[in-house]
């Protein structure tokens, strides 16, 4: 479903990414790990088209991405829930949800997405009326992630969805991953906790200082730490 080739990323002089290739097939959930500063969320700013390789390429089923993060929403299906839970804070829980929703382009089904939003996520359907800027921190990360279901990604790329939560919680996010991932949408999820990430993806890379040092089935990754 996704190819990235031989991808090359600059910020200014400082190089990000060198020669980076990776491959998600459909219905995956694959994982980048590594340690801070590996280049990690710069790979899913990449595929969501935040950034642009210098060199190589991003496909999605054989056609190469190019245009803006909304577009590729529109067009290609891919949803991006960026490091440190953006939600639109002034904004209600439905509002933000609302959003995701306008991005989509096709609006069929949609009262279905959000009964199934809801359904993931109990807590939302609960504060709807709530400004998204009162809601815990765990909260936010569950808004975040309903608002990028509801533009109805075939792709969904998510960065450290467990950063700063409480165990439990993680928990709780993990098992509504793989959730989304049953029902069907392809995953490419960042995490620095190995082995979390490990324990709900089929295969995963392992990024150090811009490139890809590690690639495997979990399992053999997991036998070989
Ligand atoms: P990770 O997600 O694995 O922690 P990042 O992709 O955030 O890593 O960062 C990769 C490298 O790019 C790091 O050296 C980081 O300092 C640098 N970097 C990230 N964002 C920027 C930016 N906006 N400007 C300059 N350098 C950046
Ligand atoms: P945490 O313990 O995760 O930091 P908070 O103490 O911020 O969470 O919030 C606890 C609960 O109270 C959350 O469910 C949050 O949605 C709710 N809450 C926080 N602020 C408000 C508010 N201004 N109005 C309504 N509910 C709120």
């Amino acid at each position: 479903m996704l190819s990235i080739e031989d991808v090359q990323v600059f910020y200014g002089n400082i190089r990000a990414l060198e020669g980076v290739s990776l491959h998600v097939k459909q219905g995956e959930i694959v994982t980048l790990i590594g340690a801070n500063g590996a280049g990690k969320s710069t790979l899913l700013k990449t595929v969501s088209g935040l950034l642009k390789p210098k060199k190589g390429r991003v496909l999605l089923e054989g056609k190469e991405i190019g245009g803006k993060a909304a577009q590729l929403i529109v067009k290609k299906g891919i949803s991006h829930v960026p490091e440190g839970r953006r939600v639109f804070a002034n904004m209600t829980v439905e509002e933000n949800l609302q959003l995701g929703a306008y991005l989509r382009k096709d609006k069929e089904g949609l009262k279905q997405d959000y009964e199934k939003v809801y359904s993931l996520f109990p807590r939302l359907l609960e504060r709807l009326k709530q400004q998204a800027g009162t809601l815990s921190g765990g909260e936010q990360q569950m808004l975040a992630m309903g608002r990028a279901l509801m533009a109805k990604p075939r792709l969904l790329l998510l960065d450290e969805p467990s950063m700063g939560l409480a165990p439990l919680l993680v928990k709780t996010i993990f098992r509504i991953i793989e959730e989304i991932n049953q029902a069907g949408t392809t995953i490419l999820l960042v995490e620095q906790n190995a082995h979390l990430a490990l324990s709900i993806a089929q295969r995963a890379y392992v990024m150090e200082t811009g490139r890809i040092v590690l690639s495997g089935t979990s399992d053999e990754l997991t036998s070989s730490d």
